[in-house]
């Protein structure tokens, strides 16, 4: 809601209105890019040691505002467990990415195929990179690709999401404490319409949000000929495959379906089961799930905190009362609960679902785990492809079986005998590269060593050694004629 000007943030788990902000204008993000783009130059020239001990400078500084960043993303989010995580990774990353960037960003000589020609790789920065995160994870989404993007030597401008706010002022202060690195980044406080002047004044787009939002920015991006890195939406599968390992599946699944109330992107929204398998497993999910308790009254106990996004509870709703209408058995949950002014979605477990229903094939964004039983693995990759997401999947099983499933799926990261582990592994330069696949996002990896080279442009610096004429010369072309 704006009120004279401000936008008020709801607190997901009173419902109050207890803050409020000023958003920024269109106009002062193209100020603000201005600005940027005057003191990039100096960040690339201050060479990737300055840039290093800056960012290690930022990391000390956000630790020194730990307790305020762990208030404001607590406040916003209603989690106590996922916003230590969130914390945590800020750190992680400048680590990482500093040791990538040491062994990616050095130009390489190489020889050619044609001799006397010898090839030099040159790497040119993006002068601005606009990033747009959404609110799930607000602290460590605003920071995924700001990070390797700073170190690249571009400058940055960040853009969270108006529902989680709070954390942008402790952000402030922190980036006061850190001249160097305010001159190049900085965050600006808004709804959609401040997104879009990110979009109309970057270089280049890191865009984290859903399906819907990613489409519009894309095509903006588009009109604009910048590149646009999107990451989206899913409706990410598990397959247990027969042999499976049920106890370690019902186990991984409970955590990967429902960490961060299962507002997550990489949560894992459907899973299959061979037929014969459908019963043990399903004891033993309810079995695991039923150790999940609402963190209420006390954020400090329990696992499953409160809708963040108040709307968010009409779509599970709805998806819900669509299985059952179908068919669908609840075995636990199944509905919105209000605890405190709070919306709460008790972990709930569906079976009898099909492909027919929504909670099957849209995005439900909450702590559900429809599990649907299969007759053949061909049948399970089918059901598994059978969506607008790609984003990724969790396959248990053998390893080979299971890496020859994953081989089949139309995802990006994929996760075998556990769920949700590639965003874990952000920056970590041994990790392989992924793509989101389909509606879940376009755009190079986020993951693996050269995740950091999307920042730059490439230079292909070809020197020729020869003192000759060159064969495509006219002379040369008229001798051999
Ligand atoms: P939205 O797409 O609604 O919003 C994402 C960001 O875009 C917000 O900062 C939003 O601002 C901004 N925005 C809205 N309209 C525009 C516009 N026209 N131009 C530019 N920016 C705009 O996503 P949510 O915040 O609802 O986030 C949840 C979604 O994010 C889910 O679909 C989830 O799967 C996905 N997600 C994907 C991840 C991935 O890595 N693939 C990771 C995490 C989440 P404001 O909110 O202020 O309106």
């Amino acid at each position: 809601m704006t009120i004279q000007g401000r936008i008020g943030v709801r607190n997901p788990r009173t419902g109050e209105q207890d803050y409020s902000f000023t958003p920024n204008l269109p106009e002062d993000v193209v100020a603000l890019a201005d600005e940027l783009r005057r003191a990039q130059p100096a960040w690339q020239a201050a060479g990737l040691q300055h840039r290093i001990a800056t960012l290690n400078a930022f990391r000390d500084a956000l630790a020194r505002h730990a307790s305020a960043l762990r208030h404001a993303v607590e406040t916003d989010t209603g989690r106590v467990f996922e916003t230590a995580i969130e914390q945590g990774v800020a750190a992680v990353w400048v680590d990482r990415w500093a040791h990538v960037a040491l062994e990616t960003l050095e130009p390489e000589i190489t020889a050619t195929e044609t001799p006397g020609l010898v090839s030099k790789a040159g790497f040119s920065p993006y002068p601005l990179v606009g990033v747009i995160s959404p609110w799930n994870f607000p602290l460590a989404l605003s920071l995924m690709d700001a990070i390797p993007a700073l170190l690249a030597g571009c400058a940055v401008m960040i853009k969270p999401s108006e529902v989680t706010p709070r954390f942008i002022d402790v952000m402030d202060r922190v980036l006061d404490e850190v001249p160097d690195l305010r001159r190049v980044l900085r965050y600006l406080r808004g709804a959609g319409d401040i997104g879009a002047a990110v979009v109309e004044t970057s270089d280049l787009i890191c865009f984290t949000g859903s399906t819907a939002t990613g489409r519009k920015v894309a095509a903006q991006a588009g009109a604009r000929f910048i590149p646009c890195f999107t990451e989206l939406g899913g409706k990410d599968p598990a397959i247990l495959l027969p042999g499976a390992d049920l106890t370690r599946a019902a186990k991984a699944l409970a955590n990967g379906a429902t960490l961060g109330s299962g507002q997550q992107c990489y949560s894992i929204e459907r899973i299959y089961v061979p037929r014969g398998d459908e019963a043990a497993f399903l004891k033993l999910l309810l079995a695991e799930v039923g150790k999940l308790k609402l963190s209420y009254p006390d954020p400090k106990i329990g696992d499953i905190g409160p809708l963040t996004f108040a709307p968010q509870a009409e779509v599970i709703t709805r998806h819900l009362a669509d299985a059952v209408a179908k068919g669908a058995t609840v075995h636990c949950g199944g509905a919105i609960e209000h605890h405190g002014g709070g919306l709460w979605c008790p972990v709930t477990v569906l079976t009898g679902v099909t492909h027919d229903m929504q909670i099957m094939t849209e995005e439900t964004f909450g702590p559900i785990l429809p599990i649907m039983a299969y007759d053949t693995v061909d049948d399970a990759i089918a059901l598994a492809n059978d969506s607008t997401y790609g984003l990724s999947a969790a396959v248990f099983g053998p390893e080979e079986a299971a890496i020859s499933t994953a081989q089949q799926l139309c995802a990006g990261g994929i996760s075998v005998n556990d769920a949700g582990i590639a965003p874990m592994l952000m920056g970590d330069r041994l990790v392989a590269e992924k793509t989101a696949f389909r509606g879940s996002g376009l755009g190079g990896s986020r993951l693996g060593r050269d995740a950091l080279k999307r920042f730059m442009r490439k230079q292909a610096i070809i020197v020729n050694r020869n003192t000759g004429a060159s064969p495509w010369w006219f002379e040369t072309l008229r001798t051999e004629d």
